[in-house]
């Protein structure tokens, strides 16, 4: 860890002006010490700076003008109700400055005061501004800052006002400026034709003109992405260089045997995959892979490759799900695979009885569990692993980072391969996944017909129904999808077992109608289950518990009811569970979507069913931000810099970021580095890139 006396990390309570209320609200912002003022950047900017004569001044637009205050009165009226007017008069005409119940603004303005008012014009018997933004100069060539400029405006908490953070921010500025230190090597300025840091942080604030504000927020913008960047680089080459790792060696008898007896022909994507994989293995660095592709693509096959070779070595691996159901059926399917290679294969879940949670957990202790199938249950306290060689984790976007470094934690250096069946676009992935080496599979696998999706409001319901009857009659199977809110969770539970009874009594009295939704009992959940895959449950009315995941080919219909309730990702995963055999498949969406937001999201699915585009209209509806909601622990928080807008510079800032570590592989180890000391002001959540192991 690099030791700085800098002067920037003092708490801003010791700064003029603010006292010990202040400094509460300045936290509330963030603001802790100096340098947080100096990089609290403005939401946005006003134009002030085109001052105009009074005569020319229009009624109903915002101007800026400057005058001398000619007169100033306070007036009492009824109740405790004030008016206090100021007229300020330039060689032009008058204009009048008029608070209501601000009393105290009297005691702001003296008589002969050379002022600037800014905001929107009004005509009453004479020309006024109502509450206008103002500045009292000094003298003449004084830097206004509130007005006669482009202003910058802050974002707040209630009781922080505007003027006093701006006169702040400026304040500190010129008293701590020199303090900043240029922590950017020249190189790298002079490739990517940025300014000097000082010169940024001026301009970023208090613009002398727009261009001066786009070159300083170009920078800003590069640092941001630079040094989240390096962090990554860092831990990337951490990876490469000290981290001892397993070798596997992908090949033998049980491999083969496992390959002659494949259901189907793999696609050219999953070979090239499996490739990925095994080459990571078989290094020593511990593999660090996130393999993405669309729902349906068959990600599950290439990711028991890895389990293989790793049991192969009597190495334990373990697999995590974010549902039980989920999990449930890989237990089932891998099993079925790898039991007759010898392997053996277990299943670890919270809803299983104490006692058989229990005689697992031992097992894997004492490794004669080789794979561990299972949910959040895997991460327990409680479960130690004698010898684990290999972690996958199965649609990764549902857990946050820090479940996965726990579950990496229970191995030494054990590989990691996360799947993702939410594709996210590449600026985003080098962002969240920036260390992580990234597979894809693109194609679906051969003979699928592509899904038809429709948007139908409450009135076509019955049409459906009809619709509905009449597949099932030709051997289609159906998911019937209900929302659930975690604010009502109960009454949305209702609403599912409720058209449960309504299919089953009123509207489908000849077919099987099934029900399931997390409060079941496991027991209940796996029975329901196992009879809609043998075909013996016609529609199963189901709440998000299917939404990951869940493998049924014969089933070909889903309609999701309420679809205005559900993100768009969700919504392409939901759709997923259909079209994974050889039958005609549709999705139908039942909502009467009032917001722009849901008809966007759902037109997007009614016009693609490719996962890359929905994400990246995903991202573009919901931002950078949100687009990972709230599980998404590792998702970095960005202040000006955003993955959309500014891809260009995140990617010239990545390759920098990227060749600077090459170039000083060793940089970690230098005391006070200057790079490493900003970044961990900026993102202090690096820290851990310093820890000792
Ligand atoms: P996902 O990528 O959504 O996890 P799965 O691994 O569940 O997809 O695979 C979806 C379905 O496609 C499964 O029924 C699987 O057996 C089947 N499948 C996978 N690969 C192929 C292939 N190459 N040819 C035919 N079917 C395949
Ligand atoms: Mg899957």
């Amino acid at each position: 860890m690099t030791k700085t006396t800098n002067i920037l990390i003092q708490s801003a309570q010791f700064l003029k002006g603010v006292g010990p209320k202040n400094i509460k609200s300045l936290n509330k912002l963030s603001i802790f010490n100096i340098r947080d003022l100096l990089f609290y950047f403005p939401r946005r900017y006003e134009d002030r700076s085109n001052l105009k004569k009074i005569n020319k001044i229009s009624v109903g637009s915002v101007e800026t003008v400057r005058g001398r205050v000619l007169t100033m009165g306070l007036r009492r009226l009824r109740g405790r109700k004030t008016i206090f007017q100021i007229a300020v008069g330039d060689d032009s005409g008058v204009l009048y400055g008029t608070w209501f119940n601000q009393p105290y603004m009297k005691n702001v303005f003296k008589m002969n005061d050379d002022v600037i008012l800014h905001g929107k014009v009004d005509r009453y018997s004479k020309l006024q501004i109502n509450s206008p933004e103002y500045e009292i100069l000094k003298s003449d060539d004084e830097d206004t800052i509130h007005t006669g400029r482009i202003v910058p405006v802050y974002s707040l908490v209630a009781d922080v006002y505007q003027r006093y953070l701006r006169s702040l921010i400026k304040r500190t500025l010129d008293t701590y400026m020199d303090e900043v230190m240029e922590f950017m090597p020249c190189e790298i300025l002079k490739n990517g034709d940025l300014i000097g840091i000082k010169q940024a942080l001026l301009n970023i604030h208090f613009p002398e003109d727009f261009k001066k504000l786009e070159i300083a927020r170009e920078r800003m913008i590069f640092d941001e992405f630079f040094l989240l960047q390096f962090a990554i680089a860092i831990k990337k080459h951490d990876m490469k260089e000290n981290i001892k790792g397993i070798k596997f060696k992908m090949r033998g008898a049980q491999i083969d045997k496992f390959e002659k007896k494949l259901p189907f022909e793999l696609t050219s994507d999953q070979k090239n995959v499996i490739k990925d994989i095994q080459g990571d293995m078989r290094c020593v660095k511990p593999m660090n892979r996130l393999l993405q592709g669309d729902v349906g693509s068959g990600k599950t096959i290439v990711s028991v490759w890895a389990l293989v070779g790793c049991a192969a070595e009597k190495y334990q691996a373990a697999l995590m799900a974010p549902t039980e159901i989920l999990a449930r059926q890989h237990y089932y399917n891998i099993t079925e695979m790898l039991n007759p290679l010898g392997i053996n294969v277990v299943l670890l879940v919270s809803g299983m009885k104490k006692k058989e949670k229990e005689e697992v957990i031992s097992k894997i202790a004492e490794n004669k569990a080789d794979i561990v199938i299972g949910t959040h249950a895997l991460i327990q306290d409680s479960v130690v692993w004698k010898k684990l060689g290999l972690i996958i984790i199965d649609e990764q976007h549902k857990f946050g980072v820090i479940q996965r470094v726990k579950l990496q934690k229970k191995g030494k250096a054990p590989d990691v391969l996360v799947m993702s069946a939410t594709p996210i676009p590449r600026t985003l992935a080098i962002t969240v996944y920036g260390d992580m080496d990234i597979s894809t599979i693109r194609q679906l696998p051969p003979g699928r017909t592509p899904i038809e999706t429709y948007w139908i409001s409450e009135k076509k319901r019955k049409d459906f129904y009809a619709f509905l009857k009449k597949k099932i009659k030709e051997k289609n199977q159906v998911y019937v999808v209900y929302p659930i809110v975690e604010t009502s969770k109960v009454l949305d539970l209702k609403a599912a077992a409720k058209m449960y009874e309504h299919f089953k009594q009123d509207v489908f009295p000849d077919n099987n109608v099934g029900l399931i939704h997390g409060r079941m009992k496991d027991e209940e959940k796996k029975d329901v289950m196992q009879r809609f895959l043998a075909g013996k449950v016609d529609i199963l009315v189901a709440t998000t518990v299917i939404e990951v995941g869940i493998d049924v080919p014969n089933a070909s219909i889903i309609l999701i009811e309420h679809a205005e309730r559900f993100g768009l990702s969700q919504l392409h995963q939901l759709r997923g569970r259909v079209g994974r055999g050889t039958k005609k498949s549709y999705c139908v969406l039942l909502s009467e979507a009032k917001s722009e937001d849901a008809a966007k999201r759902l037109s997007a699915m009614i016009n693609t069913n490719d996962g890359f585009k929905i994400a990246e209209v995903d991202l573009l509806i919901r931002g950078p931000g949100e687009f990972f909601g709230t599980r998404q622990h590792g998702m970095p928080e960005l202040k000006i810099a955003n993955i959309l807008d500014d891809r260009k510079l995140l990617l010239a800032a990545r390759k920098e970021a990227f060749s600077l570590i090459e170039q000083i592989p060793n940089i970690k180890e230098e005391k006070d580095n200057l790079i490493i000391s900003e970044m961990l002001a900026r993102f202090p959540q690096n820290q851990d890139l310093f820890s000792v192991r």
